[in-house]
């Protein structure tokens, strides 16, 4: 679960964090009455969870009433890297003279969570890791001690972070650790905390992701996430719903299978053969009509898609009754959207493939043949 601006600016406040004085709003009139109570000049943040909103337009600083409406109505309902903006975050502006990185995540490489700070904050901080990784303090932290505070001396020294305000962005790494830690997060990070002309420490953005099996033992974040659904991808929503394991990609070649290793291999044999797949859909165990349906519908829905391959596995769901699903689903369509290439392997594979309906289907015997088969549809399918 990712957490919006708002939400965990709401943890951070509750943890102590110093975080800008902020209100939420979803209308014109609801900012300038925000902005009004916060106090003129405001920033005004489109609440979507996409990092670079700065770059891409999401986020105004205004000095005035009337400035804030302008920006307001530009900022909402505006399209955000895909995303509907329906709500902005009003807030204070800071007044910084500098922008620092500080983050806390789990080093799988070393088996321990990593905290980390760059005085190169502000930026994209993969672009920071990529060009100059020495600019990034590291220490790693042995989870059944928590950090100790030297520790966040450290990592705050030898980043370079000025003497002055060294021990207060210590202490805010201390808590993002902390918070970390309590709730069950998979990664916090604060980019930038601004230091103010006045020498404050304010974290003035907020990314904290959770992990999801741990979500039960967090009825406040559960909440927060109930509310905060309304961004979330439509198709992630859907394959909520309908139970599948679903992550939304780039390309434009649509892959369902079952079992997750089954999926990979297929994604990565779309790109052998120089296709690009365009999402993973692992859509579990056996493959009834109804399940093969609501996949299909998943992946139509995507308007990337450009064609689709079946890659079915049968074992205790023979080849047969997964043949009879997917002619049953494809059948339900009045017009099948897209060239769909199926082959199965597994109990009763042959039989399942003298099923297929061809007039729906192309049926291919070998995995390979049947990726190659969909990526030249999907290039076809492109170029129409
Ligand atoms: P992100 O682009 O989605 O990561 O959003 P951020 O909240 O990190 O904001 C991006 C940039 O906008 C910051 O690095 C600042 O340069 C600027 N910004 C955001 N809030 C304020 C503010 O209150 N005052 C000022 N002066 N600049 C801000
Ligand atoms: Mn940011």
């Amino acid at each position: 679960m990712k957490l919006h601006e708002y939400q965990a600016k709401q943890v951070f406040a509750d943890a102590g964090l110093p975080v800008p004085d902020s209100k939420l709003a979803a209308s014109v009139d609801e900012v300038v009455e925000a902005a009004e109570n916060v106090g003129y000049p405001v920033a005004i943040k489109a609440q979507v969870q996409v990092g670079g909103r700065g770059k891409a337009g999401g986020i105004e600083l205004v000095d005035d009433e009337e400035e804030a409406r302008e920006a307001a109505d530009r900022i909402l309902g505006m399209d955000l890297k895909g995303l509907h903006v329906d709500r902005v975050l009003v807030e204070a502006a800071v007044d910084f003279v500098n922008e620092l990185y500080v983050g806390v995540t789990m080093d799988r490489n070393e088996g321990k969570p990593v905290a980390m700070v760059s005085t190169k904050g502000g930026v994209d901080i993969e672009s920071v890791a990529e060009e100059t990784p020495e600019a990034i303090s590291r220490v790693h932290v042995d989870p059944s001690f928590g950090m100790h505070p030297f520790q966040a001396r450290k990592a705050v020294y030898d980043a370079g972070v000025e003497r002055d305000v060294a021990m207060d962005v210590a202490s805010v790494l201390t808590t993002l650790y902390q918070l970390w830690d309590d709730k069950d997060s998979t990664d916090i990070e604060v980019n930038p905390v601004m230091i103010t002309s006045d020498r404050e420490v304010v974290c003035a953005d907020a990314v904290m992701n959770i992990d999801d099996d741990a979500l039960f033992r967090h009825a406040d974040l559960q909440e927060m996430e109930e509310e905060g659904d309304s961004s979330q991808d439509d198709l992630e929503a859907k394959a909520d719903e309908y139970g599948f394991d679903y992550v939304r990609l780039s390309g434009n070649t649509g892959i369902i299978g079952n079992g997750a290793g089954l999926v990979m291999t297929t994604l990565d044999l779309v790109d052998y053969y120089g296709g690009e797949p365009a999402n993973f859909l692992d859509i579990g165990g056996g493959a009834k009509a109804s399940r093969v349906a609501n996949a299909l519908d998943m992946v139509f829905s995507d308007e990337n898609v450009d064609s689709v391959v079946f890659n079915i596995f049968g074992g205790i769901t023979r080849g047969d009754e997964v043949a009879k699903g997917i002619n049953e689903a494809l059948e339900s369509f009045e017009e099948i959207p897209k060239p769909v290439v199926v082959r199965l392997a597994g109990t009763n594979a042959e039989e399942g493939m003298e099923i297929l309906n061809t007039d729906l289907v192309t049926v291919e015997k070998t995995l390979e043949d049947a990726v190659q088969r969909a990526v030249e549809y999907a290039d076809t399918e492109a170029d129409k």
